[in-house]
């Protein structure tokens, strides 16, 4: 059996063209069913839905062979025991800064002043602050980071940004770029070893299929 940890959304929607030039067919939809183990066309291939930043764990421990996770929380994972293929370049964003419009953030830093960040992304924003000298308060959170520099809980965010759409209507503005994101396919390196005449073929459509290759 081949086991595909994939999550639920964006990266599911956009993993389904792959995957059919895989010849691999998921027989339910996430979106509509509750099940968290999911059949499909072929009898040696399930998908498991996990939460996006649970994919790597799921691939580390060898629970899932596979898994589709945005380079964001590859990055916050670590990558251990991962081998990363290949950039699927699906799921694209951006990681940004950003602040209350209004806040004058290259003022605040030009002073010197130590920033209060709310992020989910913990340790990519450590890198980016460090990168820059700027010294910051990390505040973890797990969601809905638009939220805290509108009530005082922080200066700024560093937050996925597509359309911006969600900035916007929280009179938010980007104002730093981090990390430009898309999701990559990480495989178990044990199983790629154990299960190569039925991994290796299904990594080769994927990168045959996927706009942009190597890592
Ligand atoms: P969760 O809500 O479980 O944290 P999401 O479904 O919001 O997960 O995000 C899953 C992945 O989708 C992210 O890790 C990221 O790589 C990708 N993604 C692409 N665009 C966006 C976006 N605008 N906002 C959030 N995630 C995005
Ligand atoms: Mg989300």
């Amino acid at each position: 059996m081949i086991t595909i940890a994939l999550s639920k959304g964006r990266i599911f929607e956009e993993t389904v063209p792959l995957l059919a030039a895989a010849g691999i067919q998921p027989l339910e939809d996430p979106d509509s069913s509750r099940k968290l183990i999911l059949a499909t066309n072929r009898d040696d291939v399930r998908l498991v839905i996990v939460r996006a930043t649970d994919v790597p764990t799921y691939v580390q421990y060898g629970a899932a062979d596979i898994g589709i996770a945005g380079y964001d929380v590859l990055l916050e994972h670590g990558g251990a025991g991962l081998y990363q293929p290949l950039d699927l370049d699906i799921a694209r964003c951006k990681l940004m800064v950003a602040v209350a419009e209004g806040f004058d953030y290259f003022g605040a830093v030009r002073q010197g002043a130590r920033l209060r960040v709310a992020t989910k992304y913990v340790e990519s924003a450590r890198q980016h602050f460090a990168g820059k000298g700027v010294h910051v308060d990390l505040i973890k959170l797990y969601g809905s980071m638009e939220l805290a520099p509108l009530v005082g809980l922080a200066d700024a965010i560093v937050d996925l940004v597509s359309t911006g759409g969600t900035l916007k209507a929280n009179k938010l503005v980007a104002v730093e770029h981090v990390q430009d994101v898309s999701s990559r396919l990480v495989v178990n390196q044990a199983a790629l070893k154990l299960k190569r005449n039925r991994i290796q073929p299904i990594i080769d459509a994927f990168s045959r299929a996927s706009a942009h290759h190597h890592v």
